[in-house]
């Protein structure tokens, strides 16, 4: 057997379960992935993912020197160009010095709402925080914001406004100490594996009863007691009805109400209205399964939730979030193991990314950019005059596009993300990219976004640098270095300094924001230094496992499970709720509603998973139909089909089954030749900002063969 030359234990850079990989490197390349048993997140299981979606890092189509385009680009006309014949390879000084030109340029003539940057879910929490630092001190913007936006947004806003903290209440772990666990709108054996075989032991070993709620047929329905299969965007009259049965049959914990919450009298009203007769016939849901489903979570000894983005992609997502806690704070199955409220971060890093402050209202630890004692704190730890920074809230990831016309955003940084694949309503947001005066892409490919930018930077991937990510139940944990960058790539930390080095000098500021950093821990201290959650996490202490914030100081041990006593905001706060219906519903011309959403094999925008073998598992867009639908518009498993909705359309094969409920078809959103974000609305939630993915309507008509954008995917090849 192959012997290494060494085994580097770091953390995997898909999604947000955070499990720890083995690295085995022989002659400076990867050969192999394990896991140890005793690592606590994963226990020595991996899915496919981790085990086997590494080999991004040598794609050939990996762009490992600094571009700058040949031929200079104008607002209005830009163009998407993937060619590298189209690009000139520069130097790092060449290449930094370019864009520290250009971005210092329209910020002295426009100002900083001219500004605006994408970080990156997939990033270290130090490249996070190096990149909204650079935004905030150099450009004096909050135009700062990652796709958190785009997955969890109507999450955070609800869980802020109900408990007043937005991360997962307890470690995912733990629901082996549940009796009773609702998942919703979560596909959670294909989005969160390793969490899905702790649900499932929890089934099978623990005895723990299951309740899955969601228009598809996830494999988790053959762990559960029961399934709601719920019309997508009609959670708040489904979740509030199961409020309305515990009210009306007396299963209130009244003590917990009565000592932990306020504003019940108004909530209770409100859900007179909610029936299960009433949601029955909205939802599609039977009423006695929503009867059973109130009475199983609410008699539980200790009930927890775990759900997804079909809680939160919708244009009403804070609302359905709100209605999903509502049930915990009635029943009290929160602050305890095994209970809880438990939104599933998709990215790796998305829960670090937002800890850092990538987002337009908050500086890293939650601290509101309106308020001047937060902006004065920062200001000091940045050496910026007293009242420098701005107090005016952000654009959100979404109104960053829309927003790239004269007198708006001119000037777009996007670090590792990749917004024509993963913004809704894309023909819209092609022309919002046309609009940009400059555009950076920082990034190991020429992504989709990137095919835009007039200047590339390489990064390099998470095998090639070090630094922390934080995991969807909070818990940091290192990433390390196990290969020498590729090429001239560099880590995006590094990147950043430097840039943020060469944009100072060119302002001319007084004194200077700190770029000095010879490794990542120096960054991460700095974090520590001013946001409390943090204050007790030091690359030492989370050498071997991790630590789960909040970690108060060096002596703190961190918090497997939030709210024991009280909540961050005091009390929890009921919210009396209304239904209001997604913004598009079927009708004769658009008669099916799409759900979107990842499948298991790939990962988002496909910048990593597309570069992998992992293509060859899954190498086409489906469209998933239900049989009874497919017999109504005459179509077969495997035929090719187009899907329209009113923005736009795509060609792909389509796969029958009963994955999904009748009336409902799903399409993954990896597949740049069959994007499903063509067909998706851009209706957003008002306050959370987060698109409605989970709900616009569309038609399906059969076409040949010869219109698929890959044909030679034949039908019997890859798994459907
Ligand atoms: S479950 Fe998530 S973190 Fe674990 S190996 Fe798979 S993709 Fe990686």
């Amino acid at each position: 057997m192959l012997k290494p030359d060494r085994i580097v234990s770091t953390t995997c850079p898909y999604c947000g379960v955070g499990c720890n990989l083995e690295l085995h490197v022989k002659d400076e390349t990867i050969y192999r992935v394990t896991s140890p048993f005793n690592a606590v997140v994963n226990h020595g299981n991996l899915c496919v993912k981790g085990r086997f979606g590494y080999d991004f890092i040598y794609h050939p189509r990996r762009v490992t020197t600094p571009m700058i385009r040949k031929m200079p680009q104008a607002a209005g006309s830009r163009t998407q160009v993937f060619d590298l014949d189209a690009w000139r390879q520069v130097s790092w000084d060449e290449a930094l010095d370019y864009t520290a030109d250009r971005l210092v340029e329209i910020y002295r003539r426009d100002g900083p709402e001219a500004m605006a940057v994408y970080c990156c879910a997939k990033a270290t929490n130090e490249d996070n925080y190096l990149l909204q630092k650079m935004f905030r001190a150099l450009f004096r913007t909050n135009n700062v914001d990652h796709c958190t936006r785009l997955c969890h947004a109507g999450s955070v806003v609800a869980l802020q406004q109900a408990v007043g903290s937005s991360a997962m209440s307890n470690t995912a772990s733990e629901v082996i100490q549940s009796d009773v666990f609702i998942v919703t709108g979560s596909n959670t054996p294909e989005n969160h594996p390793i969490i899905a075989l702790q649900m499932k032991a929890a089934v099978m070993k623990h005895g723990a009863k299951l309740i899955v709620i969601d228009p598809r047929r996830s494999e988790l329905c053959d762990f559960a007691t029961l399934w709601l299969p719920i019309k997508p965007g009609t959670n708040v009259p489904v979740f509030s009805a199961m409020a309305h049965v515990i009210l009306k049959e007396n299963l209130v914990n009244w003590d917990f109400v009565e000592k932990r919450t306020e504003n019940f009298e108004e909530f209770a009203d409100a859900m007179e209205k909610f029936t299960p007769e009433f949601a029955e016939m909205v939802s599609g849901v039977d009423r006695k399964l929503i009867v059973q489903a109130a009475r199983l979570y609410a008699k539980a000894e200790r009930g927890a939730i775990y759900w997804g983005m079909g809680i939160s992609q919708l244009s009403h997502g804070t609302a359905s979030a709100l209605a999903v806690i509502h049930l915990a704070l009635l029943t009290g199955h929160i602050g305890r193991p095994g209970t809880g409220l438990n939104p599933l971060r998709g990215q790796n890093n998305v829960q670090g990314a937002s800890d850092m402050g990538c987002m337009p209202y908050h500086y890293p630890g939650y601290m509101p950019v309106d308020n001047p004692e937060n902006a004065a704190k920062w200001a000091r730890r940045w050496n910026i005059e007293p009242g420098g920074l701005s107090l005016k809230r952000g654009l959100t990831t979404t109104e960053i596009l829309s927003h790239a016309h004269p007198g708006g955003v001119r000037a777009l940084y996007i670090m590792g993300e990749n917004p024509m694949m993963s913004e809704p309503n894309l023909n819209l947001t092609r022309h919002h990219m046309e609009q940009l005066e400059f555009l950076v892409s920082q990034d190991l490919f020429i992504n989709e976004s990137g095919a835009f930018a007039d200047v590339f930077l390489p990064s390099t991937s998470w095998a090639e640098k070090d630094g922390t990510f934080t995991n969807t139940d909070r818990r940091v944990q290192r990433v390390r270095r196990a290969l020498a960058p590729r090429g001239e790539a560099r880590p995006d930390w590094q990147i950043i300094s430097d840039l943020a080095k060469r944009i100072e000098a060119r302002l001319g500021r007084p004194n200077s924001a700190g770029w000095e950093y010879s490794h990542p821990s120096q960054i991460l201290a700095e974090v520590s230094g001013v946001s409390t959650e943090y204050t007790g996490v030091t690359y030492e202490r989370i050498e071997k496992t991790g630590l789960q914030t909040p970690v108060w100081d060096e002596a703190h041990p961190g918090t497997p499970y939030l709210f024991s006593e009280s909540f961050p905001r005091g009390r929890g706060k009921f919210h009396p709720l209304e239904f209001v219906p997604s913004v598009e519903l079927p009708d004769d011309e658009y008669p099916f509603i799409l759900s979107t959403g990842r499948v298991l094999e790939h990962w988002h925008g496909g910048t990593m998973t597309r570069h992998s073998k992992l293509d060859e598992l899954y190498p086409e867009a489906r469209v998933d139909l239900h049989p009874t639908d497919a017999a109504l518009i005459d179509i077969h498993d495997g035929q090719a089909v187009r899907v329209s909705s009113r923005r736009g359309q795509v060609v792909l094969r389509a796969t029958v089954t009963e994955k999904t409920r009748a009336g409902v078809v799903f399409i993954p959103f990896h597949f740049a030749e069959a994007a499903a974000n063509l067909l998706t609305i851009d209706a957003l939630d008002p306050q959370a900002k987060i698109p409605e993915y989970k709900a616009c309507a569309v038609k399906i008509e059969p076409v040949s063969e010869a219109e698929l954008a890959n044909p030679e995917a034949v039908v019997s090849r890859g798994r459907y």
